[in-house]
């Protein structure tokens, strides 16, 4: 068959992967280059915060988890390393927990957290990865286009269109429930952390997330920001805290700031529609579903 990919940021070319492999004719159409997209100012933390439908997105981010776990074997910019999500009061059991085998609740914390939960999970360097993933489609033979469409109509000879547009899947599928949810992240030398770390009851939640040459530190959730324009008074802020929650980080060296747009949606949609299969609203989740909703886009397809 042949399918036009509209949308060439994690969650577009995973599925350009997977249904290349599958032996279909893939085209990317893509309005931006992969480094100006959403997915290339992530974390890269492998665990989903807070997106629905939480049946589905908990098998996804198992087959996410297995996935980048396998894939951290090769030199590509992921590492499996283990960290603590920090509470301030009781939390509910992770509805995703299953997806992480060694997960344990710690009581054991400092003040002013109450509990934990510590597990271990992949984390992508998504500069790195980004390359690869660009490179394994370009192997498998997708072609990439870059052109923003106005409809999904304007993709032309293609038997199915996947719609895997992030933030631009809501308007090319006549949906009003996207919404963007900006984030600006610092980056700051690694000093050689170990452990990543999510304050998830801060008034802002704040993480640290390591990579070796670099530690993301954020970060903002900023409903219905439209630019992508970093905050220098946000940036402060964001180095203040990430150096409290840790340490290690008092001397470490700022490299840079980034804001990203996440695809925030009640549900991430995934269904198949006549010719086309809608992929998007991953919210702030896209890396860690990148995977299994890729399966699943596939066996759509048929
Ligand atoms: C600060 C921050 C931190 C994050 N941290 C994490 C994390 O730790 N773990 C995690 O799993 N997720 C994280 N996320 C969320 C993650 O980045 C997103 O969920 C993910 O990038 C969404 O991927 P996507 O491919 O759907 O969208 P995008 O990366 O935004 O790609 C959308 C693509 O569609 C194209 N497009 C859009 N409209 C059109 C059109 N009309 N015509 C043609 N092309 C179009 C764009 O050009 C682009 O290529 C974070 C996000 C932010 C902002």
């Amino acid at each position: 068959m042949r399918i036009g990919v509209v949308g060439g940021g994690v969650v577009g070319l995973t599925c350009a992967l997977r249904l290349a492999e599958a032996g279909h004719t893939v085209t990317v159409l893509s309005a931006d280059r992969v480094g100006d997209t959403t997915s290339s100012v992530a974390g890269g933390l492998i665990y989903p915060p807070g997106t629905r439908p939480e049946d589905r997105c908990a098998g996804w981010t198992a087959a996410g988890v297995g996935e980048f776990t396998r894939l951290s074997e090769k030199d590509i910019g992921i590492r499996v390393l283990p960290g603590r999500l920090l509470h301030r009061a009781p939390a509910p059991w992770p509805y995703w927990a299953g997806a992480m085998p060694d997960l344990v609740r710690e009581d054991d914390v400092p003040e002013p957290w109450t509990n934990a939960v510590r597990f271990s999970t992949p984390v992508v360097h998504l500069a790195r990865y980004l390359d690869w993933l660009s490179g394994a489609v370009a192997e498998a033979g997708v072609a990439v286009e870059h052109r923003r469409l106005a409809s999904l109509a304007e993709v032309a000879g293609a038997d199915l269109v996947v719609n895997a547009a992030g933030l631009g899947g809501g308007a090319l599928a006549g949906d009003s429930t996207v919404e963007p949810v900006g984030g600006q992240v610092v980056h700051l030398a690694d000093p050689g952390l170990t452990e990543w770390v999510v304050d998830e009851d801060a008034d802002v939640v704040t993480y640290v997330i390591p990579h070796g040459g670099h530690v993301v530190c954020g970060g903002t959730e900023e409903r219905g920001r439209a630019g992508t324009e970093p905050d220098p008074e946000v940036a402060e802020d964001i180095v203040r805290r990430s150096r409290a929650l840790v340490p290690e980080l008092a001397g470490a060296e700022v490299l840079g700031t980034r804001v990203g747009l996440r695809p925030w949606r009640p549900e991430v949609r995934l269904d198949r529609e006549g010719d086309v299969i809608h992929c998007y609203g991953h919210g702030g989740a896209g890396v860690t579903l990148s995977w299994g909703c890729a399966d699943e886009v596939a066996a759509l397809a048929g």
